[in-house]
């Protein structure tokens, strides 16, 4: 990406629960660091899980943002009107050989590494950084006859990402260019780190996109060239560096800010609804004073 393109920054919330204080915290970060260099804010859904994404809840989430003030420029995109875009990504993958039917089930993957530990208990199995166990079938090695036979009986499953064969079509070291709040036009190098995720999903036979592949190829068709989002997906960007490489797309700078927690001293969650955007909308909360509520992990 030129650093002359002017600046973009996007919002993405998944509308699959209420809005809570992290996500204002996220969103009012985005917008700051968007004002402060005269950028243009879009809002993207991130709605492709269509069974817990209903269209009640991204309509409450896009209240929540009017009440707390922040503006959009153009349409909200959502993901789930965008299919398309991510099955030619995946086309383009599958046509270099870099992904695979996996037909495992989660309850397949559980017995066999079972298995595994019994059959050696001194050795740890590989997990990702969110501690998914990395993907322990063969499929990766089959013939395309041999995958092209099972998808014929149509199984469930998921596209994978051959990590191995992609690492091999990539420089040994990648980058990831990560900015501060306090100076967006500094950056600096981050070693990304795409071999700790194993063989990541990218698709599932029922939802033709994962969040990694969504999120990548979204970046680059809405031009943005500023992602500002919380360290709980600083991991993540490693596998986003790397498609990037592997679809050709440009990649936009990073700034992964510190992440809100309860009062209690946990981790939010949606289903947590006291500190909902809408509880504190209904208890009166002045959206100005906002910040007030924020505390955050140490
Ligand atoms: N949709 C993701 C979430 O709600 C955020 C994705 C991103 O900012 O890259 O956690």
């Amino acid at each position: 990406m030129p650093s002359s393109a002017p600046p973009v920054f996007r919002f993405a919330p998944s509308p699959n629960g209420a809005l809570h204080l992290g996500h204002a915290y996220s969103a009012l970060v985005n917008q700051q660091i968007c004002a402060a260099i005269d950028g243009t804010c879009l809002l993207r859904l991130e709605d492709i899980d269509q069974t817990r994404c209903t269209p009640e809840l991204a309509q409450q989430m896009l209240d929540d943002l009017t009440w707390l003030g922040i503006d959009w420029h153009g349409e909200p995109r959502r993901q789930s009107e965008h299919f398309a875009d991510y099955r030619r990504a995946l086309q383009k993958l599958r046509a270099d050989g870099l992904i695979y039917p996996a037909f495992m089930s989660r309850g397949d993957i559980r017995r066999m590494l079972a298995q595994e530990v019994d059959a050696s208990p001194d050795e740890n199995w590989p997990r990702d950084p969110d501690g998914s166990p990395h993907y322990p079938g063969d499929e990766r090695n089959w013939s395309l006859d041999q995958q092209q036979a099972m998808l014929s009986k149509n199984q469930k499953h998921s596209w994978r990402l051959n990590m191995a064969a992609a690492l091999q079509l990539v420089p040994d070291q990648l980058y990831w260019r990560e900015f501060e709040e306090s100076d967006p036009a500094q950056s600096r190098n981050i070693p990304a780190k795409p071999e700790l995720w194993g063989d990541v999903v990218l698709a599932r036979s029922d939802t033709p996109t994962s969040y990694h592949l969504a999120v990548t190829v979204d970046d680059a068709l809405q031009e943005v060239t500023h992602v500002v989002r919380g360290r709980d997906l600083y991991h993540a960007t490693s596998v986003h560096r790397l498609l990037q490489v592997l679809l050709d797309l440009p990649a936009p700078r990073y700034h992964h800010h510190d992440l809100v927690i309860g009062p209690d001293g946990r981790k939010l969650s949606k289903s947590n609804g006291d500190v909902s955007l809408r509880a504190l909308r209904r208890n009166g909360v002045d959206p100005a004073n906002i910040a007030q509520h924020f505390t955050f992990a140490a």
